[in-house]
């Protein structure tokens, strides 16, 4: 079908533009219970058959009491798929909810990212991936932008501080438009988390932002997302990238979107 070739074609592209897989590699889905990791995981059960390198891939969850419905019916669907899924209630992030029930995303990410590398170890991974998808990026570059006076959005690929894993987000170049259609196609029982429906926020605000431009500007998160990948830094304010002393500036490769072909 269009939609799955389109998600194929523009994971692949990802995966193999930042090298994200590797022959070998045990990866794990860090299934959050939204849309876009379940198309995540959808969309890498189908390469795992199919890309030109052995690897595996696994998912698990991680409860922190932040869920708004039960995760039986997930946990029944991902079991009529054949997925191995871990499930694991992280019992210091439900303290901190009966502690300190307003904490801020700091400590509630610290205690995730604790709890996605215990069970990503278990599982005998070596590569998480995670859902961000484009429309993350492109809200991450402007946010940084806007609030914090740097210009970054997110890493397509990263490691934990002692390498024990690598992180990858493979949806880059996917949009939320589209995880919506596959997620509804696949007809899976998506699970909120409670802190995602919160309104008010910065994040709102570039969503907002962002459905009101596209209305008349369709492509611009395809545009932000290419310029990310094509910086000019001559026509930026960073003087560790400027030539002021007009020697030649260096060279930068361009970037070539790969493809991964279908195993025969
Ligand atoms: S939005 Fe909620 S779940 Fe997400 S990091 Fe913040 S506190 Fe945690």
């Amino acid at each position: 079908m269009d939609l799955e070739k389109a998600l194929l074609r523009k994971v692949g592209e990802a995966i193999g533009r930042f090298k994200m897989i590797r022959e070998g590699d045990r990866v794990a889905v860090a299934l959050s219970g939204g849309k876009d990791s379940l198309t995540l995981l959808e969309v890498l059960l189908l390469l795992e058959k199919r890309a030109p390198v052995e690897f595996s891939v696994c998912a698990f969850t991680i409860e922190q009491g932040k869920f708004l419905r039960p995760i039986e019916p997930l946990a029944e669907y991902l079991k009529n798929r054949g997925v191995a899924w871990t499930y694991f209630r992280d019992a210091p992030s439900l303290h901190l909810i009966e502690d300190q029930p307003e904490h801020g995303c700091d400590l509630c990410s610290r205690y995730r990212r604790r709890a996605v590398y215990e069970v990503a170890r278990g599982l005998g991974s070596n590569v998480i991936a995670l859902g961000h998808t484009a429309d993350d990026f492109c809200e991450a570059l402007l946010r940084n932008t806007l609030f914090t006076g740097k210009l970054s959005a997110l890493p397509p690929v990263t490691h934990s501080r002692d390498k024990e894993f690598r992180l990858i987000r493979p949806l880059l170049l996917v949009t939320e438009d589209l995880t919506r259609r596959y997620a509804e196609l696949l007809g899976a029982p998506l699970v909120p988390c409670g802190c995602s429906q919160r309104t008010g926020t910065v994040r709102e605000s570039l969503r907002g932002l962002f459905a009101g431009l596209e209305e008349r500007y369709p492509n611009l998160k395809e545009n932000m997302l290419a310029a990310m990948g094509n910086v000019d830094t001559g026509r930026l304010l960073d003087v560790r990238f400027l030539d002021l002393n007009g020697q030649d500036p260096p060279h930068l490769p361009p970037h070539l979107p790969v493809d991964l072909p279908a195993r025969g």
